[in-house]
């Protein structure tokens, strides 16, 4: 047998040490729980490059004692910007200065991925109630007389009086939920950071900048204090369609962006290519508790990017799981179904509205005029399309 006292006395079980699973320890210790994290890779480590996090994330990650650090490896850029892709021609943008920051009483920081796990496993080691276990991965999770027994691939059993699924988009713990699947967009993408120094082309560097075109978009900012800069590109691939096995793959990547404006084509050399992620979400499911096994993060309402949302929403969870144990530390069955119940609407909504802003992004023919027009009369003090996303909330109101 594992670690783990078993019974009503057992540790809080996370499965999976990304960003949803360390804001969940986290938060669950900052509420006086014991927790193991388990974790399947090595080392406790994110692939990728940027990462924006939105007022609704950046007001947790300040209230769980993370902004200085934040600070010091993050970048809080001056403006949201959207631009055509084919013309470089700009639709809109969102003012994130000093107004927007007491509007929403936190900023909007892009920081690398990597930064923010870091600064969350740290917050995690510097907790006494929070034990990390990498190189652990979950096979089995089981509900039991005592709470829940989680069984690795080596064998070794842990014990808890609860576990989280914070497992990711593949996830394991998902499947004692539901046998869906994730769903691929059809959609891959690029991504990878360079020298500031080192770029072709960049956009004024105090800002985020997206250009969206028919089927693709390049997305550019700043990371590390301005001394990395971001890029990601993403397409529709036709290969996808046709059913070929390396669909998105770079010769596409190439042809795909030849008829986007000079910006585009200049910067781009210098994007990554050694890796590419096709894009997939699931549909939302109503129910993510099985007993005292829930789920968290992209285990549990994994969407597209395009609302730059997902690990803002699996902070968003972490806090309410946080939040919930507090309110309803010994019962654990209410503290679970008052986060499940918090939870699942919101982010349902999320993910719908990452797909539709998606669409939105990528149309062609007469709604791209269409969207193209709307955008560029739209009054930039305009927030009445993000209000319900970035405002405060009560993190355990029941519907959004
Ligand atoms: C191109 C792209 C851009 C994005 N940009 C943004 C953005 O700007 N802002 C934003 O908020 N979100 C963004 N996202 C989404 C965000 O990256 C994810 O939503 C977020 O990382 C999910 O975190 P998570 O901890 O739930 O899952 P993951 O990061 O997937 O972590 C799951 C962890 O569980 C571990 N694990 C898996 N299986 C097991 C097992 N059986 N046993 C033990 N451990 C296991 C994995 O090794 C991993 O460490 C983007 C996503 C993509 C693809």
């Amino acid at each position: 047998m594992g670690n783990g006292t078993g019974g009503s006395k057992g540790p809080i079980l996370v499965v999976g040490g990304g960003i949803g699973g360390l804001a969940a320890a986290l938060s669950l210790s900052r509420s006086g729980q014991d927790v193991v994290v388990l974790e399947k890779a090595a080392q406790f480590v994110e692939i990728g490059a940027g990462l924006q996090l939105a007022p609704n994330a950046t007001r947790i990650l300040a209230s769980l004692g993370l902004m200085e650090a934040i600070r010091e490896v993050g970048v809080f850029p001056n403006r949201l910007r959207l631009k055509t892709a084919l013309t470089d021609e700009n639709l809109t943008s969102l003012d994130l200065g000093e107004g927007f920051i007491q509007r929403y009483g936190a900023p909007y920081v892009v920081m690398h991925r990597n930064d923010l796990l870091r600064i969350l496993l740290e917050g995690c080691q510097a907790q006494p109630s929070v034990e990390l276990l990498p190189g652990k991965e979950i096979k089995e999770v089981e509900n039991d007389a005592d709470g829940v027994i989680a069984t690795c691939a080596d064998g070794s059993t842990y014990r808890g009086r609860a576990l989280i699924g914070a497992d990711g988009l593949w996830s394991t713990v998902r499947k004692r939920l539901s046998d869906d699947a994730p769903v691929c967009s059809g959609y891959v993408s690029y991504r990878g950071t360079v020298p500031t120094e080192r770029t072709t082309a960049h956009a004024p560097l105090d800002e985020v900048v997206a250009w969206i075109g028919p089927g693709l978009h390049y997305v550019q900012y700043p990371l590390r204090s301005g001394n990395l800069y971001n890029q990601v590109a993403v397409f529709r691939s036709d290969q996808y369609l046709q059913g070929k096995e390396d669909w998105g793959n770079s010769e596409e990547l190439e042809e795909k962006f030849s008829v986007t404006c000079e910006h585009i084509r200049t910067a781009m050399p210098l994007l990554g290519r050694d890796h590419r992620w096709p894009m997939y979400d699931r549909e939302p499911i109503g129910r993510w508790t099985d007993g005292n096994i829930t789920l968290l993060g992209d285990a549990a309402h994994p969407m597209l990017q395009y609302l730059a949302q997902g690990a803002c929403q699996a902070i968003e969870d972490a806090n309410a799981i946080g939040v919930a144990f507090d309110r309803e530390s010994g019962n654990i069955g209410k503290a679970l179904n008052v986060y499940e119940q918090a939870r699942t609407l919101r982010t349902a909504r999320v993910q719908r509205n990452a797909r539709l802003w998606g669409d939105m992004w990528h149309i062609d023919g007469a709604g791209r005029l269409m969207r193209d027009e709307l955008f560029s009369r739209r009054d930039v003090d305009d927030h009445s399309h993000i209000e319900w996303l970035y405002g405060k909330r009560d993190p355990l109101a029941a519907s959004d």
